[in-house]
């Protein structure tokens, strides 16, 4: 599978649909997942065509993974998650679920999440 520039995030980078932006870098755009499962769901994106963690580990610039790691931090700083807590997912492809072909981390926070996957098998 290639990656698809008429995907949601890549429309949301491009500016041609809105988003409620939390953060932005260089190398990496951070806004408010649309159907929150958190008090704090905030969706973090590389600005490069990346489809999923895959591509992204294995293909990204050292700037553009430092830009993105870094923004994970400002983030979780700008919504007071630093000491709380929080936690990152990154689903990637069929197993992982992932429903958007753009990397993404969703940074979820802002009560106890519990548990990390519910065990069903
Ligand atoms: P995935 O299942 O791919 O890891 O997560 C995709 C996430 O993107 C979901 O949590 C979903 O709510 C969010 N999402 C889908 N479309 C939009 C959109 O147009 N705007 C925003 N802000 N979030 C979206």
């Amino acid at each position: 599978m290639s990656y698809d520039s008429e995907n949601i995030f890549a429309k949301i980078l491009r500016g041609e649909i809105p988003c409620d932006k939390v953060y932005e870098n260089d190398h990496a755009l951070a806004f408010n997942d649309i159907g929150p499962q958190a008090p704090v769901h905030v969706l973090i994106i590389p600005k490069g065509p990346y489809l999923s963690s895959n591509e992204f580990c294995a293909n990204a610039t050292d700037a553009e993974l430092a830009g993105f790691m870094r923004a994970i931090h400002a983030v979780a700083e700008k919504a007071g998650v630093l000491d709380s807590g929080y936690r990152l997912i990154a689903n990637a492809g069929e197993d992982g679920h992932q429903e958007v072909p753009h990397f993404h981390v969703h940074l979820v926070g802002g009560r106890r999440i519990g548990p990390m996957i519910k065990r069903v098998d």
